[in-house]
Formats: C-alpha cells, sequence, structure tokens
C-alpha cells in the first residue's frame, strides 16, 4: 500500500476503511473483512458509537497492533483542554487500544458556538500536543477546518496539525483549501470520498469507468489518491470492502482527471464548520 509522509514524520496509507454507520456485530465483521483484505487504516470517530465495534474488529482479524494506522476524532461537544483529554482516554478505553495513531479535532469550534472560538481551539489542541507528547497519540491533526480556523490554529500551536481530514470528492473537492493545505505540508484526507454515494448516477463518471473497463467507484478514489490525497471509503458489503482497496490496476490520463476536476458541484454534504450544528 502506497502511503503518505506526514510532517511528523509518520506515515499513514494512502487508502483506509471509514467506519461511519457501521455499528455492533456489522462493524466487527466489516472491520475485520477490511484487515484481511489489505486495509492497514482504519478511521471511526467518538460520534460514531462504534470504537468499541472498531476494537473489536481489529482484535478479530489477528493484525498484530503496530501494522494497523488506527484514527479516532474528538466530538465538537468535548471541546476544551479538560474535556478533549477526558474525551481522548474513553476513545482509547472504548477502542481497548493503548495509543492512537491520529487523533483529530473532528470540527472547530466557531463563532455561532462559542465566544472565542480561537481559544476553544487552541486550548483543545494543547491538549492534543500534551497527549502526543505523552506517547498516547503518535499523530494529531484536525478534520473540517478552513484556512481560517488553520491560521488562528498556527498562533498558538507548537506542533502543526499533520492531517487535515474534509469533504472530498468528485462533486466538491474544496480546491482552494487543499492547495492552502499542501502548501502548508498538511496532509488531505477525503472524507465521503463517494459522496455517500450521489457519484454513482454521473455520466462523466460512468464514462470513464467504461473506458478503464471499472466501476465508477473505482474512478472517483483513483482520482482522489492521483490528488495525493487520502480516501477512507465506507461499506460493509465484503465485495465492495475488496473493491475499494484494489486501485492500482489502472490509471487515469491528466485529460480524464482535468475532467473530474471541472465537474459542476453535486453531492455537497450541506456540513460548514460556521454553521454546526445546522446544515447549509
Ligand atoms: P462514502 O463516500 O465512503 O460512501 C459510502 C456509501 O457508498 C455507502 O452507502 C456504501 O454502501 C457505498 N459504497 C461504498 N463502496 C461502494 C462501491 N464500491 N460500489 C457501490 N457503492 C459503494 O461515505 P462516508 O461513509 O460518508 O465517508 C467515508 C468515511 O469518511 C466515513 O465512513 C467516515 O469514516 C469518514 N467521514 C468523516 C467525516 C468528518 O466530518 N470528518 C464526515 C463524514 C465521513
Amino acid at each position: 500500500m502506497k502511503t503518505i509522509l506526514l510532517n511528523d514524520g509518520n506515515s499513514m496509507p494512502i487508502v483506509g476503511f471509514g467506519t461511519y454507520k457501521a455499528k455492533d456485530q456489522e462493524g466487527i465483521d466489516a472491520v475485520k473483512h477490511a484487515l484481511l483484505n489489505g486495509y492497514r487504516s482504519i478511521d471511526t470517530a467518538a460520534a460514531y458509537g462504534n470504537e468499541d465495534a472498531v476494537g473489536k474488529g481489529i482484535k478479530a482479524s489477528g493484525i498484530p497492533r503496530d501494522e494497523i494506522f488506527v484514527t479516532t476524532k474528538l466530538w465538537r461537544e468535548e471541546l476544551g483542554y479538560k474535556t478533549a483529554k477526558e474525551a481522548f482516554e474513553k476513545s482509547l478505553k472504548k477502542l481497548g487500544l493503548d495509543y492512537i495513531d491520529l487523533y483529530l479535532i473532528h470540527w472547530p469550534a466557531n463563532a455561532k458556538n462559542y465566544d472565542n472560538w480561537q481559544q476553544t481551539n487552541a486550548e483543545t489542541w494543547r491538549a492534543m500536543e500534551e497527549l502526543q507528547a505523552d506517547g498516547k497519540i503518535k499523530s494529531i491533526g484536525v478534520s473540517n477546518f478552513f484556512q481560517e480556523h488553520l491560521e488562528a490554529l498556527f498562533a498558538t500551536a507548537k506542533v502543526k496539525p499533520a492531517v487535515n481530514q474534509i469533504e472530498f470528492h468528485p462533486g466538491y473537492w474544496q480546491q482552494e483549501l487543499v492547495n492552502y493545505c499542501k502548501k502548508q505540508n498538511i496532509a488531505v484526507e477525503s472524507w465521503s470520498p463517494l459522496g455517500r454515494g450521489e457519484v454513482f448516477e454521473n455520466e462523466h463518471l460512468k464514462e470513464i469507468a467504461k473506458t478503464h473497463d471499472t466501476s465508477v467507484a473505482k474512478v472517483c478514489l483513483r482520482w482522489i489518491v492521483q490528488h495525493e490525497v487520502i480516501a477512507i471509503p465506507k461499506s460493509t458489503t465484503e465485495e465492495r470492502i475488496e473493491e475499494n482497496i484494489n486501485l492500482f490496476d489502472f490509471e487515469l490520463s491528466n485529460e480524464e482527471m482535468n475532467l473530474i476536476n471541472n465537474l459542476p458541484e453535486f453531492g455537497f454534504s450541506g456540513e460548514h464548520p460556521n454553521f454546526w450544528p445546522d446544515r447549509v
């Protein structure tokens, strides 16, 4: 599996396994199946309510812990120094692990919900830096941060975020933010790489898939990795889990990359860092 070198020296597989809504036995089985079929990176979050299932799936796979890259996230209701530390310990316990490879702030504090959102993010980040220094987290990062949230964080951060996990799929890929992150040496990770299923009806993507005798899912994922962006597709269907990691048997041409880059917007989730808990 190709990896992405993070700005702290750690490496992360370019394709990982998403687990949103994969809970209980279905979640355990999906994680186990993913690991037994080549995935070495699993993405979960406290808010998904499945950290226990993810932990059980990891154990059931029999794959050594140090060969697996585990990401989890701090939920937006736990922002702050003390709450972040407590939430982290809860996640660790639920996962049944003694360290996390990547811990992300799931959503930044925003002006709508906080009198001083900059300070709330800074205090949260300070807790994460300490957890990293204690050896409990290998890499720390953020999710759904716009440039303004990153710039505010840089004012007090001792450690630069290693990753920004953002909505990124052929219908909505936040090009300016991606360019900014790359310039800052922050790895970009795509959430909803298949636009939660919205991509499958797009005629251009269907046509490109036909040219390569492959599926629309693989075209989207291949487009993402050719952007040097990390993808974490989610599925609980065995064949799809296998399909989504098998991306290296074809390549998109520059013309195909450009065509996808320039598709009109579709499939935006409506989730926006400055509006939560509401959608746009
Ligand atoms: P996704 O884009 O991965 O799409 C998943 C949907 O596509 C599922 O309904 C699945 O059945 C279908 N699918 C998957 N593979 C397929 C295939 N090969 N053929 C046909 N259909 C297929 O959506 P997602 O789950 O929203 O995103 C992926 C992961 O990103 C999540 O599971 C989660 O780990 C993470 N995520 C993070 C955030 C965040 O705020 N940081 C937000 C959303 C998701």
